[in-house]
């Protein structure tokens, strides 16, 4: 492996055994909860070969150093554990319910303010991060797809002494690298794209300086949030064919975008010009909407995203959803199916709901 290669290439060749004959070209899963005393990790919650190889493979392409967590809720609980009692948080109108719950619920019990901002909009991004302790951002944001001007987002941050977080799920470091833009702090639901079939939970958290990786790495000891060798095993596999799965789904979801763009049922579509989640409006509300999701053949009803399979969901069935998200909203995890039997699928299914 080297440097210079580009990530579409180090997504597959980094984090392998060397290349010694009769090596595996892949790090086997270790199902071990003690090691042999003597070494450096010594005990199953401390480190596992498994997970060493997916965080060196997501630290390479995030440039930073990874730690694997249970889920990508474990990851931004770890993240939130370096708040101090009194952190006052930048945080998104619109973001992935799970996060904003965390944020609610430290808030609730006053040991945070919460500060949200529609992250599309760099002056208030910048106003908010004054005098604050942590800047969460996530871009393109769950289910609106709002998309941040990380750079300038990082910069007012900085300013002000405060850690910038990206929530990079929906962009893998494919498409987006924050550490490059000056965030401090990346996070990934790994469950989505990176692990990418739909198949595993798991999460991690990318650190750009060594400070904050001993800091998490110690929470994560601790805490002992650990994935399992099996899904970091499987996570990894996965995540060797994101560069085609990715290039693959985002040439439809853009394809999808401009059809849907044009169909009489649809009033809005959120497509942020990249990656493989389009969110569309549809006319008759709430209860049109329900009926696209109960007439479509190939598409997949369920929460999640990310998989190869396309799936869809109508966000706001959800009682806590931001109310920042359309009741009519109907969230579009694209997949790698042909993209013409996709559009079929979805533009019938549009056609019996408004009928
Ligand atoms: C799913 C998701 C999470 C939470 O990850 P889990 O692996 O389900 O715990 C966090 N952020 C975003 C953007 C997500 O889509």
């Amino acid at each position: 492996m080297s440097s210079t290669d580009s990530p579409a290439t180090r997504v597959v060749t980094a984090g392998r055994p060397d290349r010694a004959a009769d090596a595996p070209l892949n790090e086997p899963v270790t199902f071990a909860s003690t090691y042999h005393a003597g070494g450096e990790v010594g005990y199953g919650r401390y480190g596992n070969p498994s997970w060493t190889a997916l965080e060196t493979v997501l630290g390479d392409l995030e440039g930073g150093r990874a730690l694997a967590f249970a889920s990508g809720l474990a990851a931004s609980s770890a993240v939130l554990s370096l708040l101090p009692e009194d952190a006052v948080v930048v945080a998104p109108d619109c973001a992935y319910l799970g996060v904003l719950d965390q944020l609610r619920e430290r808030a609730a019990q006053g040991r945070a303010t919460l500060r949200q901002v529609p992250v599309d909009d760099a002056a208030a991004v910048a106003a908010a991060a004054d005098g604050a302790t942590m800047v969460w951002l996530e871009s393109p944001t769950n289910p609106n797809l709002d998309v941040t001007d990380i750079a300038a987002a990082a910069t007012a941050a900085r300013a002000a002494g405060a850690v910038t977080v990206v929530d990079n799920t929906f962009a893998t470091p494919l498409l987006q690298r924050p550490l490059e833009l000056g965030a401090d702090l990346v996070v990934h639901s790994v469950t989505k794209l990176l692990a990418g079939h739909s198949d595993l939970v798991l999460g991690a958290v990318v650190a750009g300086s060594d400070d904050l990786y001993q800091r998490l790495d110690a929470h994560r000891r601790l805490h002992g949030s650990i994935p399992g060798p099996m899904e970091a095993y499987l996570a990894l596999r996965g995540l060797r064919t994101l560069s085609v799965r990715l290039e693959k789904a985002q040439t439809t979801a853009a394809l999808l975008a401009s059809r849907l763009a044009g169909h009489p049922a649809v009033t809005k579509v959120r497509y942020p010009g990249f990656g493989t989640m389009c969110s569309i409006e549809v006319a008759g509300g709430a209860a049109a909407t329900d009926k696209v999701v109960a007439g479509v053949r190939l598409w997949v009803h369920s929460t999640s995203l990310g998989g190869v399979e396309s799936s869809l969901e109508r966000r706001r069935r959800w009682p806590t959803e931001s109310p920042t998200v359309d009741e009519s909203l109907l969230r579009l995890s694209v997949g790698i199916e042909d993209a013409d039997d996709l559009w079929a699928d979805l533009a019938g299914a549009l056609e019996a709901a408004s009928a």
